[in-house]
C-alpha cells in the first residue's frame, strides 16, 4: 500500500519514515506530488491533523497520514499548543527552530516550573471521505533546561529533558528518542490500529 504523509517538516518526516517501517508500506511525501501544506485554523491538534491529512488524501487520491505535534507548557496553561511552530513570531522573530527555542527560553527565564509536555497526535484515512480516521495519541512530560544541549533531532529537542535519563532529546540517539517520545508513542499505537483495521 501507498500512503501519503501530509507534512513538509523535514524532522518530523525522517522520524515517520523510520518508525513506519515495521508496516511495510510505500510512503510518499506530499511535497514530491506537488500537493501545497492545508491551512491549520484550529484550536486542537486532532482538528488540525485531521484537516491535513484530508487535504492530502484528497489532493492526491491516496490514504493519508498526518501529525500534528507541539509543545504544551504548564506554566503557560498547556500553551503553545497548536501555535508551537508559530512560537516565536508571537515575539517578533522569524519562524525557525533556532528561534522557538531561544523565544521559550527568554519567556520562561523566571519561571522555575519546567514541566512541559510534547504530543503528537496521528490521523490516518483511507479516502478524503474516510468516515472512520485512525486516531493516535502520543504524549511525553519533561522539564525544559535552562539553556540548550546537544546536536540531534529538531525543534525543542535541545531543551527537552527527559527526567528518567537525564538528558535532552537532542542528546540521546534517535532510537531512544523514538523509544520515549511522543511521536514514537503515537507511531506504535497507529502501526497497531493500522494493522487491525486496514491490513487485516
Ligand atoms: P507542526 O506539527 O508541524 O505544527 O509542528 C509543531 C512544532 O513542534 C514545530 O515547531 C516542531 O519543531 C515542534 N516539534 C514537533 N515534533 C517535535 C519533536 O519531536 N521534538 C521537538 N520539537 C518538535
Amino acid at each position: 500500500m501507498k500512503i501519503v504523509l501530509a507534512s513538509n517538516n523535514a524532522g518530523k518526516l525522517a522520524e515517520l519514515q523510520t518508525l513506519l517501517q515495521p508496516l511495510g508500506m510505500r510512503l510518499v511525501r506530499q511535497a514530491d506530488l506537488a500537493i501545497s501544506e492545508a491551512p491549520e485554523p484550529y484550536r486542537t491538534f486532532v482538528e488540525n491533523a485531521l484537516t491535513k491529512a484530508r487535504h492530502a488524501a484528497r489532493e492526491s487520491g491516496l490514504p493519508s497520514l498526518a501529525d500534528d505535534a507541539g509543545l504544551c507548557v504548564d506554566a503557560f496553561g498547556g500553551l503553545p499548543g497548536v501555535d508551537t511552530a508559530y512560537y516565536a513570531t508571537q515575539f517578533g522573530y522569524d519562524k525557525s527552530d533556532a528561534n522557538n527555542v531561544r523565544a521559550l527560553l527568554e519567556q520562561m527565564q523566571h519561571i522555575d516550573n519546567r514541566r512541559a509536555a510534547m504530543v503528537s497526535t496521528l490521523v490516518a484515512l483511507r479516502s478524503a471521505d474516510d468516515p472512520e480516521p485512525l486516531i493516535a495519541v502520543g504524549r511525553v512530560v519533561g522539564e525544559i533546561a535552562r539553556a540548550p544541549r546537544g546536536e540531534g533531532g529538531f525543534g525543542f529537542d535541545p531543551v527537552m529533558i527527559i527526567p528518567e535519563l537525564g538528558k535532552t532529546f537532542a542528546e540521546l540517539p534517535p532510537e531512544v528518542k523514538h523509544a520515549h517520545s511522543h511521536r514514537g508513542q503515537a507511531t506504535r499505537a497507529m502501526i497497531e490500529l493500522m494493522r487491525q483495521r486496514w491490513l487485516a
